[in-house]
């Protein structure tokens, strides 16, 4: 590897931490009293939910099942990734799986075959599950976007905004007690804030009541193998939170 696919890597990796902050100012704050981070996440977590709701519950109440809805949707040109794709990738797994994965948008691979995660990101993923006791067909997983951006560039704010109520309507028929996210852009996309990923692992999050952590994105893994901890750790802490809610 050369000097400059070095620079490249490394900037990579900083990116999926830290997001495209990194790139323009990271500004510092004093750290805010209890009471004020609480209301402010309750809000936070409030405005998440209505939106949820609007997108999901009015736009598409009459379809009760993953079939209809992909048959629905499928052909789907609401934004000019629609007339760039190979194949539009619904989502893959288990429709009343228990625990849901979410990542960003297919890359070139899933364009292919039309299924999430699949190629090098997707066997350490299924290598990842594996060692925490879940098999691919237990689990559902999907995508923000169901169409591949260009040269795998980030979603743009506009694909999200009208990409993402599909999301959330797999996940009102699917009603997982856990969600995970992988990546920095699912998971602020999905908690709605612009957090890094550091300060977003770790903790349990709410998606409109449903549990949900956040880890790194398999493909960052491939590049950055320093993450393989802190991604065991995740999914260790996934794996009891998983426990807990299902063995109620
Ligand atoms: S990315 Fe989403 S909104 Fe855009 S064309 Fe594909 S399915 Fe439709």
């Amino acid at each position: 590897m050369n000097l400059k696919e070095k620079i490249i890597e490394s900037l990579d990796n900083q990116k999926e931490i830290f997001g495209d902050e990194l790139f323009t100012s990271i500004k510092i704050e004093a750290p805010k009293k209890k009471t004020e981070i609480e209301s402010r996440s309750k809000l936070s977590e409030e405005n998440s939910m209505k939106k949820v709701e609007s997108k999901s519950l009015q736009q598409f109440s009459h379809i009760k099942n993953l079939e209809d809805f992909n048959n629905e949707i499928n052909s789907c040109q609401s934004c000019s990734l629609g007339a760039s794709r190979d194949k539009f990738v619904f989502g893959d797994g288990n429709p009343n799986a228990d625990l849901m994965l979410i990542g960003e948008a297919p890359g070139a691979q899933e364009d292919k075959e039309g299924i999430p995660f699949v190629g090098r990101a997707g066997k350490l993923l299924n290598d990842i599950l594996k060692a925490i006791k879940f098999e691919r067909e237990d689990i559902y997983i999907a995508n923000i976007l169901k169409c591949r951006p260009p040269k795998n560039r980030d979603p743009l704010p506009s694909e999200r905004e009208v990409c993402s109520p599909y999301l959330y309507k797999q996940i009102e028929l699917i009603k997982p007690k856990v969600i995970l996210c992988l990546g920095k852009v699912a998971a602020n996309v999905m908690l709605d804030n612009k957090d890094s990923l550091t300060k977003m692992r770790g903790d349990i999050h709410e998606i409109n009541g449903i549990k949900t952590m956040v880890t790194f994105h398999p493909a960052a893994l491939l590049r950055n193998p320093n993450w393989k901890k802190p991604v065991w750790e995740d999914v260790q802490k996934l794996r009891k939170l998983f426990d807990e809610l299902v063995s109620k």
